[in-house]
């Protein structure tokens, strides 16, 4: 009943054709088991049953497909697609089959410097405090705030201030700020294969998934001169087109959010190499008048299913904010 009424709802708020939204859901990681440092991520069990609910209220479209019929003014009512961000591991080994039974195509945006074994910053950072030995740590030294570490909810907050004081560092910087950061904390080896290998990203793409380029080193392009961040963007499609021997025609941007991590000069570069789309992560969903090289993007917060269901419909009257 409350589906039905989801449906109908979202037929007045997305209707066919001209008037049509489209909702991309966008996902990073999915996990065999729930973690406790990342509640946030879904686990296998939980991403199912999403999956299911989102298949029971929306028609879900492989993204190149929904881009062309937007664009065309030809979408039909309540689409969505969904999106995986910068190439994970367990995208291929706990994703794809349940995208695969539930008969669901996704968009996997892969940030190519770090296939075969690399690990990205905000990783980094979360592994070495999940290893941390429970203690104080004096961090003054490296310019970050001390850390007291002894629960579960200290490893969690402490990632989640960490990962805002060094986002934003130029990327030198915040590499050697990390690199210093670990070892303060941990004298334990952290994981390398949290990421995609090439042999697995072929196999995501021999399952029928679509890939799109994601930068190669995942920099923030406003941070970047033109050239740094024509090279970076440049470097990660030929790379996947490389690997892929196939054309990469839709790009999401690292961070994604419009004016902070990318601006109106990304756009004019991303649109420039021949790219057909691009998606953001500002929230809202896509009209046919709406600029295709900054397609925005929605995650749901709430796994309960009836705050999901009011959350997709409030996303669906959010208006985009763009470069
Ligand atoms: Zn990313």
């Amino acid at each position: 009943m409350l589906s039905y009424l989801f449906r109908f709802a979202a037929n007045r708020l997305s209707p066919a054709e001209a008037s049509a939204h489209l909702t991309i859901f966008i996902y990073h990681r999915i996990l065999s088991v729930p973690d406790s440092l990342q509640p946030e991520i879904l686990d296998a069990e939980a991403f199912d049953k999403q999956l299911k609910l989102v298949k029971s209220l929306f028609q879900v479209l492989p993204l190149p497909q929904a881009v062309a019929a937007l664009k065309a003014g030809r979408l039909p009512a309540r689409s969505a697609c969904l999106t995986f961000d910068d190439g994970y591991a367990d995208n291929l080994l706990y994703a794809l089959p349940i995208l695969q039974q539930n008969a669901v195509s996704a968009t996997f945006f892969i940030a190519t410097d770090y296939l075969d074994g690399g690990r990205m910053f905000n990783d980094t950072v979360i592994e070495a405090v999940r290893r941390a030995p429970v203690g104080h740590y004096d961090l003054r030294e490296l310019g970050l705030e001390s850390l007291t570490l002894t629960t579960a909810q200290d490893r969690q907050s402490a990632i989640a201030n960490l990962l805002f004081q060094i986002k934003y560092l130029p990327q030198s910087e915040r590499s050697a700020r990390v690199l210093a950061l670990v070892e303060r904390l941990t004298k334990q080896p952290l994981p390398n294969d949290l990421m995609l290998t090439t042999a697995q990203l072929l196999d995501l793409h021999r399952a029928g998934m679509t890939i799109g380029a994601h930068t190669a080193s995942h920099p923030i392009l406003a941070t970047l001169t033109e050239t740094e961040a024509l090279a970076d963007i440049a470097r990660g499609k030929q790379q996947l087109e490389a690997i892929l021997a196939d054309e990469i025609q839709l790009f999401a941007y690292p961070n994604g959010k419009p004016q902070v991590d990318y601006t109106r000069r990304d756009v004019e570069l991303v649109q420039s190499l021949g790219f057909l789309g691009a998606v953001s992560t500002a929230w809202g969903a896509a009209q046919a008048h709406d600029d295709p090289y900054q397609l925005p993007r929605f995650s749901p917060w709430s796994s309960q299913p009836l705050r999901m269901k009011a959350q997709m419909l409030r996303n669906l009257r959010h208006s985009v904010m763009n470069c």
